[in-house]
């Protein structure tokens, strides 16, 4: 931690010019947080800078990996296609529901802005296996689930949608002739009458069953993070997804 008194600690670009040898890792066993105090602070600024969104601290507080781990879903995101007033901040929040990693509010707080709010699950390695997604991408794919609800929430315009309006624009983009339902099960290749399930089962993938809002935002966050996974379940949904969210290559 920088020492009081020293008017270098106050100057980030004269530590790091000091310390040249800190921002090396020959060992593999650095610990950012220990070393640079100032990487909470320059996640949260850069959030903001580069897409406009508060990062805020409710009752929890963010520690730096799960900073990182937040900007690392952002950045792999769409984001342009979130409206402002859809996703104005993300809440840090201790959970209190043992089913739920994240919730997307489009009225939150005494502002009643559009908010994203990630709970200890999230970040929780036995949340993580109960719901059968990797270790390693687990909290990437809540994160990026959560984010996909904002973008169902954005208008044509880049307005706020109501949460009515929501359901509709993602059943439409599934077919405006069928029910959700239905629709996948043609889609599928599914004999009607059969419940609607991913032919994989793992929690989190069933719970894509639950509406077509969560079935999208799980698709994408597989799409995303265990594109092998979902491609080998429903290559028809990566192609569905890479024409809504990536049509411009990227991936
Ligand atoms: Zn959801």
């Amino acid at each position: 931690m920088p020492e009081p008194g020293n008017p270098q600690a106050l100057n980030r670009y004269a530590y790091v010019l000091n310390n040249p040898l800190r921002y090396t890792d020959p060992t593999g066993n650095w610990e950012y947080e220990e070393v640079d105090p100032y990487a909470e602070r320059d996640l949260i600024v850069g959030i903001r800078r580069d897409y406009g969104i508060r990062v805020v601290s409710e009752d929890a507080k963010w520690s730096i990996s799960e900073l990182q781990c937040l900007r690392q879903a952002m950045d792999k995101f769409p984001m342009h296609k979130i409206g402002r007033d859809a996703l104005k901040q993300i809440v840090r929040k201790i959970g209190t529901d043992p089913y739920t990693a994240g919730e997307y509010k489009s009225s939150y707080g005494p502002a009643g802005v559009g908010t994203t709010l990630i709970y200890d699950n999230a970040f929780d390695p036995g949340y993580i296996a109960r719901f059968g997604l990797s270790p390693d991408t687990g909290s990437l794919q809540i994160i990026s689930h959560e984010l996909v609800h904002p973008y169902q929430h954005t208008g044509g315009k880049g307005q706020k949608l109501s949460d009515e309006e929501a359901f509709t624009k993602v059943q439409s983009s599934y077919g405006s002739k069928l029910s959700w339902k239905e629709d996948i099960r043609k889609l599928e290749g599914w004999s009607i009458g059969k419940a609607h399930r991913y032919p994989s089962t793992s929690p989190w993938m069933e719970y894509g069953n639950a509406n077509p809002t969560e079935d999208q935002g799980v698709a994408v966050a597989l799409f995303m993070w265990d594109r092998a996974r979902l491609q080998s379940v429903s290559p028809l949904r990566v192609d569905l997804i890479r024409k809504e969210f990536f049509p411009h290559g990227y991936y």
